[in-house]
């Protein structure tokens, strides 16, 4: 559980993979069990354990004066005092009570973290070791966990040691939960590790999460290797800077750590601010993919600034989560700093991060589309090397999804901060949250049916159209604004449905892409030497596929010159596919 187990999750296997082998523990020893004798509540005060165990310890020969500090073990951990109800009906004569556990100090000032067996998990330990060699509670959100009576109707509220993305946090990690005039909220990054064979404590596996790469950093910068860092200067005016940053728990080889330094950094790095990507991976697996709690997958914002009494701590500033919700940026407190997240890796393993000094909101519209067949009319199938092919008249609805993409908005991302107000409108008409039918007027005039449908959580909005309605086109309209209404910005897009088109069927026209792959290997070609890919954009995929009507048919010309036969058969799949962009095709012509 302390030293080292099988599986490398022992505490202080913990501090040595997050701090990639810089704090390695390797002079250290475990000291055999010694008896105390403590008064009834001695137990109650983690100093005096410690000093009881050290003074103990050291009775028995040993020499304890080159250690920086101490670790105690308290078995069980728990006390009897004189129940002051004793002598009652059904009273016992002592109560148990469990000792005080934490990290405090002997009588020299070294540091000693005081495990009581019976009360302590994993995390706990973690926490309390992390303080021995001098890590520090981090500060941010406004949590209960300093609440000591959470019983009585005083709430006390502070920003220190708790937060949802380090180990320094603790416990509560940022959550708030007391005072009922108040927004409510909670994170819970731990996760429940393997058995330790012979640990007591039912909870003594709650582990995670890691500590934050910011606090690793703050602590000691050579804990942080050159190759998993990324310094740069805060960007000025309109210059952007560009990093990719892997998820922290990554080789150390990859970058895990951006560094953002103000020109204005204080001789403790006041200002200094850390950026790192948390997954539900390794020591992170606690991290939750989805859901209410604080501790989401997510790219985490730390920034350096002066406590009260503590001096300088690391700060957490917020978060953007990962994958893209509609808010994916994020202005840092007190700086002019707007960190947005552009791009995340189809396997979530890096994020793509643009930093720039402070500007304007803006929105933005991202429509991703799916036509579905409801209806097909004069139908033919042809028999070809490519298997049957269906020609006819079809009829779509198109299904197409709506996703804002906003930035600047509810930057500070504290949790009892709503982020930003968004509206769609469809034509005239302003969609509601839910599923609803609407009828807007077309750009060219007439009246249309749309399903919509409007996440409330997401504003993500889907419109489906009715294939019977035709071809039209209609405004898609989307305005975001903070709360108040302040800042406004909006941006347009087109809902453009086809209704009925007449060729070859969709399906079919993949299996013949396939197809096509095929004759073009007689020839040693790959489709991606000839053809421009279908994109997003529609009117350029119709652009981009002449020009690969007009390579297939250069194309063939070649594949004459092996095969005839696959020539002529390359030439009527090219037809099949290309043909209605020229108005009924011209195919093969010279
Ligand atoms: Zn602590």
């Amino acid at each position: 559980m302390l030293i080292a187990n099988a599986d490398d999750t022992a505490v202080f296997e913990y501090w040595h993979v997050n701090t990639f082998d810089y704090l390695d523990f390797s002079a250290s020893i475990m000291f055999d069990w010694v008896d105390v004798n403590m008064g009834a509540s001695d137990g109650q005060k983690r100093n005096l354990s410690a000093k009881a165990a050290y003074d103990a310890t050291a009775a028995t020969g040993v020499d304890l004066a080159g250690y920086d500090g101490f670790i105690v073990l308290m078995l069980p951990g728990t006390g009897l005092i004189p129940n002051p109800e004793a002598g009652q009906p059904g009273q016992p004569d002592f109560l148990t009570y469990t000792f005080d556990g934490g990290t405090g100090e002997l009588p020299d000032q070294r540091p000693a973290a005081v495990f009581p067996v019976m009360s302590s998990d994993h995390m706990f330990m973690c926490h309390a070791t992390g303080h021995v060699p001098g890590y520090h509670h981090t500060y941010g959100l406004m949590n209960n966990g300093t609440d000591w009576n959470q019983t009585d109707k005083n709430y006390i509220e502070s920003p220190e040691s708790r937060e949802p993305y380090d180990i320094m946090s603790s416990a509560s990690f940022g959550s708030r939960w007391e005072n009922p005039a108040e927004t409510h909220y909670f994170g819970s990054p731990t996760y429940f590790g393997p058995k330790v064979a012979g640990w007591p404590f039912f909870n003594a596996f709650k582990m995670g999460p890691a500590p934050a790469r910011a606090q690793v950093h703050l602590w000691d910068g050579a804990a942080v290797p050159k190759a998993s860092l990324i310094e740069i200067p805060t960007p000025k005016g309109s210059s952007k800077k560009f990093v990719r940053l892997y998820r922290a728990t990554s080789y150390l080889w990859f970058p895990t750590l951006l560094i953002v330094k103000p020109s204005t950094e204080g001789a403790s790095g006041q200002g200094r601010i850390y950026v790192e990507y948390r997954d539900a991976q390794g020591w992170d697996v606690g991290v939750k993919i989805s859901g209410s709690d604080l501790s989401r997958r997510a790219v985490v914002v730390h920034a350096l600034a002066d406590t009260p009494s503590d001096g300088t701590r690391c700060w957490y500033r917020g978060r953007i989560l990962v994958p893209l919700e509609t808010d994916g940026d994020l202005i840092v407190p007190d700086q002019k700093l707007v960190i947005r997240v552009i791009d995340v890796s189809p396997s979530l393993e890096y994020v793509d991060l643009e930093l720039v000094e402070t500007s304007g909101h803006e929105v933005h519209i991202d429509q991703s589309i799916h036509d579905i067949e409801v209806n097909v009319v004069n139908e033919t199938v042809r028999h070809t090397p490519c298997g049957d092919l269906h020609s006819g008249t079809y009829s779509l609805d198109r299904n197409s999804v709506f996703t804002p993409v906003t930035y600047g908005y509810g930057g500070y991302g504290a949790p009892d901060r709503p982020s930003l107000k968004l509206t769609w409108q469809v034509g005239s008409v302003t969609v509601a949250p839910g599923n609803h039918v609407i009828n807007p007027i077309s750009t060219d005039g007439k009246s249309v049916t749309i399903h919509t449908t409007l996440d409330s959580t997401t504003d993500v909005l889907v419109l489906v159209s009715s294939a019977s309605d035709g071809a039209y086109s209609v405004e898609v309209r989307c305005t975001a604004s903070e709360l108040d209404g302040s800042n406004a910005q909006d941006a347009a897009d087109d809902f453009e449905p086809i209704g009925q088109y007449t060729g070859l069927r969709r399906t079919d026209a993949v299996a013949l892409r396939a197809c096509l792959s095929k004759l073009l290997a007689v020839v040693r070609l790959r489709p991606r030497d000839l053809l421009i890919p279908p994109g997003p954009d529609p009117f350029r995929e119709n652009e981009n596929n002449l020009i690969n009507l007009e390579r297939l048919e250069k194309a063939a010309k070649l594949v004459d010159i092996v095969s005839a036969k696959t020539g002529v058969e390359l030439r009527s799949m090219v037809k099949l596919l290309y043909g209605s962009l020229r108005g009924g095709g011209n195919v093969g012509r010279d």
